[in-house]
């Protein structure tokens, strides 16, 4: 008999928690000779939502629980739920039914019966997203397509069925900085995509602010790909070459027409462009250079403060 366990990270989701799993609980229903376990994972949530995932656990054995000291981020949640699976496969699913637990059928079928090791969803339209928003997903997509070895579909919700090797490989990557997008695509696997149009939360709100998904994103860039290092080095290959060429004209014309002190604003303008440029690129490498400090002092990925599992 094949298990499945669902990894749920909570932050602050109080209000979303019980329709979630109402929710799924109908669509699991329909499942033959198959058992489930749900695993949240409270993420330092501010608001009852440790006491709503307690009472669930009191009518349900199905549930199991983490509760960490603090918030330690999605990416956090989701490593812990996967250390702490039992079943032969593994799902994540958003706590504000983003996921729908509808598809859960049919990726089950398709994992079970054809030749895939997981299957994978996708948004096809992000509609209810602000307008913004989608348009910085959509760059950030095609730029990390463009400068890295791995390859992220467009839309990829963290929402995949999972067989139990390829939750393993997850597993065996123990980076403190995750992206786990890219990390599902580097442990490779046969994977199968559905598409499915975007659904709005169902309750409380979202915990991704501009901001901190632009941070996010520039995360994925350093975890994926050097190339923006690579892309400092050739600015700075281009302004030398630049200055080369600028050095011969001002000899020969200095030769020929002598020596008038002029272009004291244009002298500055270069200044303070090259010196940006400088410090851009120092900021670039700084920031590879903070991620492989972080990843050095090899910090626990999460704190667990409570558990009952
Ligand atoms: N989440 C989390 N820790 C965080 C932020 C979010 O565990 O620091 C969870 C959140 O409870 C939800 C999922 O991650 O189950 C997705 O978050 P959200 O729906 O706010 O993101 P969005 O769908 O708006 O991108
Ligand atoms: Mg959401």
């Amino acid at each position: 008999m094949s298990k499945i366990s669902i990894i749920v990270s909570c932050y602050n989701e109080e209000k979303a928690l019980p329709l979630f799993y109402e929710e799924v609980e109908k669509n699991i229903k329909e499942f033959k000779n198959t058992e489930f376990e749900y695993i949240f994972v409270n993420d330092g949530s501010q608001d009852k939502t440790l006491e709503v995932i307690k009472k669930l656990r009191k009518k349900d054995k199905k549930i199991k629980y983490l509760s960490f000291s603090r918030n330690f981020g999605k990416e956090s949640a989701m490593y812990a739920g996967l250390e702490h699976t039992t079943g032969n496969y593994v799902t994540f699913m958003d706590a504000d039914l983003q996921d729908p637990p509808s598809l859960l059928k049919e990726m089950y079928e398709i994992v079970t019966k054809e030749e895939y090791d997981a299957v994978g969803t996708r948004r096809v339209t992000r509609k209810g997203e602000p307008i913004i928003r989608s348009f910085f997903a959509r760059m950030f997509y095609k730029l990390i397509n463009k400068i890295s070895k791995v390859q992220i579909v467009d839309g990829a919700r963290d929402f995949i069925l999972m067989s139990k090797p390829v939750a393993d490989a997850l597993l065996s990557l123990k980076e403190y900085n995750r992206f786990s997008k890219g990390l599902f695509n580097f442990v490779g696997f046969k994977v199968k995509w559905i598409e499915f149009e975007n659904v709005e939360r169902i309750a409380g709100e979202t915990k991704w602010s501009f901001w901190k998904l632009f941070r996010y994103a520039i995360e994925g860039i350093t975890a994926f790909s050097t190339a923006p290092l690579v892309f400092s080095s050739f600015i700075g290959l281009f302004f030398c070459l630049i200055s080369f060429l600028l050095i011969l004209v001002i000899i020969i014309k200095t030769l020929i027409m002598g020596d008038p002190t002029s272009g004291w604003p244009s002298l500055v303008c270069i200044i303070f462009m090259v010196s940006g440029i400088q410090l851009f690129s120092l900021g670039i490498i700084g920031k590879y250079l903070s991620t492989t400090y972080l990843e050095v002092k090899k910090r626990p990925i999460y704190i667990i403060k409570e558990k009952d599992i």
